[in-house]
C-alpha cells in the first residue's frame, strides 16, 4: 500500500493544495492520501490559524465526492503544535506494511532537518516535493530522501487568499466555490 501524507495550516484549503493532491496520486500511484490540518505548525508561531472546526469544514468541502482523499484530524485532537514526526509514527504503527510518502511544497523542503526529530523522521517517511513558483528546485538536505513531482506549478497561497478577503477582493479563482461560499459566510479573515 502506498500512503501520502499531506500536513499544513490549510488555512485555507486552496487550488494549489489540491494539485498537490492530484499530482501526487498521479504520479506516485498513491493508494490513500491523507489531508492532515495541523492544529498549530511549528514555523509559524505568530499566526494564530482560523479555528480548526472551520479549517476542517473546509476541508471536508475541498474534498468531497474526492474518494482517494480522506481527511485526518489527529493533529487537531492532539492540540498544542503539531509536530510531523508524532503523526508519522502514528502511520508507522498504524499501517506497518506502508510505504509513506510525505508531501511538502518546494518552500518546505529545504528546511526539512529544522524539523523536530529529523533523523527519525527521514528514517520513517520518504518526502516528496511538489514544485512551486518562484522555489528553487530542491536539494534534500541529508538525511532526508525524496522525490520532485513534475507537477504544474500554481502561484496560489493561503497567506494571498487571506489578504485578498481582507482587501475585498474575490477568491472564487483561487478556492472551489463550495469553500469560497463558506468563508464568506463565517466571515472569515475580514
Ligand atoms: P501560507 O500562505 O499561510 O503560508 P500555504 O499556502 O503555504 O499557507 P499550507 O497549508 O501552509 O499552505 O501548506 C501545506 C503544504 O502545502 C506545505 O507543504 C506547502 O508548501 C504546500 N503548498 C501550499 N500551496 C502550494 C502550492 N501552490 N504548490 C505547491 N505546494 C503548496
Amino acid at each position: 500500500m502506498r500512503l501520502g501524507l499531506f500536513g499544513g495550516s490549510f488555512d485555507p484549503v486552496h487550488l494549489g493544495h489540491l494539485l498537490v493532491a492530484h499530482v501526487a496520486i498521479e504520479e506516485l500511484g498513491l493508494d490513500r492520501l491523507f489531508f492532515i490540518p495541523a492544529a498549530q505548525s511549528p514555523f509559524k508561531p505568530a499566526n494564530q490559524p482560523a479555528p480548526a472546526a472551520i479549517r476542517l469544514q473546509l476541508l471536508r468541502l475541498a474534498l468531497a465526492g474526492k474518494t482517494n482523499c480522506e481527511i485526518d484530524d489527529q493533529e487537531i485532537r492532539r492540540g498544542g503544535v503539531s509536530y510531523t514526526i508524532e503523526t508519522v509514527r502514528d502511520y508507522a504503527k498504524c499501517f506497518p506494511e506502508a510505504e509513506m510518502f510525505y508531501l511538502i511544497g518546494a518552500d518546505n523542503a529545504a528546511k526539512l532537518n529544522e524539523w523536530r526529530e529529523a533523523g527519525e523522521l527521514a528514517r520513517l517517511t520518504q518526502f516528496v516535493v511538489t514544485p512551486r513558483p518562484g522555489e528553487a528546485p530542491v536539494n534534500f538536505p541529508a538525511p532526508f530522501r525524496g522525490r520532485t513531482l513534475k507537477g504544474f506549478p500554481l502561484a496560489v497561497s493561503s497567506s494571498e487568499i487571506r489578504a485578498r478577503v481582507q482587501a475585498g477582493l474575490v477568491i472564487e479563482p483561487l478556492v472551489p466555490p463550495a469553500v469560497a461560499e463558506a468563508i464568506r459566510a463565517a466571515k472569515l479573515y475580514l
